[in-house]
């Protein structure tokens, strides 16, 4: 049986490089694959780009109104009648913009259609709640996979600050507009609620201490090898 996968991480942990590495591999023992990406994305356009300066157009670009599904089945026609040969994976960049109903749409094209179907994504936005897409992945999803990144202070950084000019945010749209100058860094739990004030959630979930030593200790990072 066909599986779906959601590989995930911080910003900054490499999952569009891995992901563009996985559609090699498939293609280097002369499989087709399909890629594709929520048109939220809008840094490349059509394009995937990695941090090492590899790109490649996405397949097909899907709109919040898009049905996966089906998309999917006239891409794969379109393989099919180009190349004789059936697609043997969909991988899908930036899944924590789909809706939710599209990654159910990911899980059946998975199990009635039995395509594998790697999905990449961030777990959490920059307040430490997770995207809509993510959060289904993390609900249906075969198999979840952690891709890794380190904090500036050498643990493993798991959340994703927002920074306006420089500066730390925690308030504001999940989803910043284009054209602000917004950055983010990859934390740490404790470096993350250091710069926060010891706020999660933009405030909604109270606080029960504050930083780094309560959940850390001065300890390694044991999750981090
Ligand atoms: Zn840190």
């Amino acid at each position: 049986m066909a599986k779906l996968y959601f590989r995930y991480g911080a910003m900054n942990s490499g999952k569009s490089t891995a992901m563009l590495q996985a559609a090699y591999n498939y293609e280097e023992r002369g499989q087709q694959v399909l890629l594709a990406k929520p048109s939220i994305d809008t840094r490349g356009d059509r394009g995937i780009v990695s941090r090492l300066g590899v790109t490649r157009d996405v397949d097909f670009v899907v709109a919040p109104e898009d049905d996966v599904y089906s998309t999917f089945e006239r891409e794969r026609a379109r393989v099919r009648q180009s190349t004789g040969l059936d697609v043997s994976c969909l991988l899908v960049d930036e899944a924590q913009f789909l809706t939710e109903s599209q990654v159910d749409d990911l899980l059946r094209i998975a199990i009635i259609e039995a395509v594998p179907v790697l999905a990449y994504g961030i777990r959490t936005d920059f307040q430490t709640v997770a995207f809509p897409g993510s959060r289904r992945l993390l609900e249906i999803a075969h198999s979840l996979e952690e891709l890794k990144t380190i904090c500036r202070c050498g643990r493993k950084a798991v959340f994703n600050a927002r920074k306006i000019d420089g500066e730390f945010v925690f308030d504001g749209d999940q989803v910043a507009i284009d054209g602000a100058e917004v950055t983010y860094e990859s934390l740490c739990g404790a470096c993350y609620l250091d710069e926060s004030g010891g706020v999660l959630n933009s405030g909604r979930n109270r606080v029960l201490a504050t930083p780094a030593e309560v959940a850390y200790g001065s300890g390694p990072d044991a999750d981090f090898a």
